[in-house]
């Protein structure tokens, strides 16, 4: 029996202690809130994210460490590894949290990406517009997601707004891409150094937060992603699953986005649309166990349930759908499920996916 401690106790923790059941694996969620959706799988210890003492008690639980959720500080992840092996690494984590790390790494291993400017007062500010030009996307440098935390800068005048409304903490601006549409790879590397990346999927987006995720294996733009993850991966050391984020640009470029280190949203499709889910190749990583097949079984796609539920049974009636309900209270811009949606060919997943979204109620708040 394998035992495991995750920090965070949301609904990434809990796919992937539904991976670890073929295990017999034991789950322990630090978290703080009351009773995080997590918590029906395992042990939950409420505290802190920073508390030292719940983090005594997370790895004498555990045999190997891992997180959920992006927004600790590294140091936890570098703490916890001085008791027990914890992955993925903290250096990974640290870099994803901040955009101008994070797209360092990325000019550094040739990887190309918008034009990008570090932002820490006016007068940068005025010479990152100068270079870069309108329109651009302000960004805060760390704790952004689902498009919070950014601004579409059109004109002059946003320019001195959006210093106002977010100009208190560290910046990046970055030139708007006018992408044909957005992609990202899951990609995992065992502690041997192995690594498998599932097909691309091509997400959609809607205000910022992922709508749709539709895995396309065999697109022309694989080998590119594959690479480029793979000079992540290897650069940062990593041990477990990474997702990484690009904008296709004229058909046949790909602008590295963001990366985030640990399971994600626009994964969710390989839980039964894969051989091996991004969850349980995540738990096979960390634990040293030989990777799984990432191969799609099937067309499928994955659709977001945010701030509210559709009604269950009109959704389980559409053929080929597979219901996932967090066990979230509904809040307007909170995730609290997803469908996934199965056929037997493109034209089927097509009308299968028109159908669910005209029986989602989703509020994006
Ligand atoms: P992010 O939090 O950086 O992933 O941004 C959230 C979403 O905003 C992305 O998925 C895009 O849809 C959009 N976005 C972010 N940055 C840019 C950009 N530089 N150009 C165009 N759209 C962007």
């Amino acid at each position: 029996m394998m035992h495991i401690g995750i920090v965070g106790g949301g609904q990434l923790g809990r796919m992937m202690a539904e991976a670890g059941a073929g295990f017999d694996a034991r789950f322990t969620f630090l978290d703080p809130s009351d009773s995080p959706c997590a918590a029906l799988h395992g042990r939950h210890i409420q505290a802190d994210w920073n508390d030292n003492a719940a983090h005594e008690r997370l790895v004498v639980d555990s045999d190997v460490v891992t997180f959920e959720f992006e927004n600790i500080a590294a140091e936890v992840v570098t703490r916890l590894a001085e008791d027990r092996p914890a992955f993925p690494p903290a250096k990974a984590l640290a870099t994803a949290q901040d955009r101008w790390a994070e797209k360092s790494l990325f000019r550094s291993l040739d990887i190309p990406l918008p034009p990008v400017a570090k932002i820490d007062n006016q007068t940068d500010l005025d010479a990152a517009v100068a270079e870069i030009g309108l329109p651009a996307v302000i960004k805060t440098r760390t704790l952004g997601y689902d498009g919070k935390g950014q601004k579409l800068l059109r004109e002059p005048d946003d320019v001195t707004d959006a210093f106002a409304e977010l100009g208190a903490v560290p910046l990046v601006l970055e030139g708007f891409v006018d992408f044909d549409h957005e992609v990202s790879v899951i990609a995992v590397r065992g502690n041997d150094g192995e690594t498998r990346v599932w097909p691309l999927v091509r997400n959609e987006h809607r205000q910022g937060m992922l709508h749709c995720s539709i895995p396309e294996p065999g697109h022309a733009l694989q080998p590119l992603a594959e690479d480029y993850a793979n000079r992540v991966l290897a650069e940062l050391d990593y041990v477990g699953v990474m997702a990484f984020e690009f904008f296709v640009q004229d058909s046949e470029t790909l602008l590295a986005n963001e990366i985030a280190p640990r399971v994600h949203n626009s994964g969710h499709w390989t839980i039964e649309g894969a051989v091996t889910s991004q969850f349980e190749n995540h738990l096979r990583a960390i634990t040293g166990l030989p990777l799984g097949c990432v191969e799609r079984l099937a067309p499928c796609a994955m659709l977001n349930v945010i701030g509210a539920l559709p009604e269950r049974d009109a959704v389980l009636k559409v053929p080929g759908t597979r219901w996932h309900d967090y066990g979230k209270a509904p809040r307007p811009g909170r995730k609290i499920g997803h469908i996934t949606v199965l056929a037997a060919n493109e034209a089927q997943l097509g009308e299968r996916i028109a159908t669910v979204e005209r029986l989602l109620v989703n509020d994006l708040g």
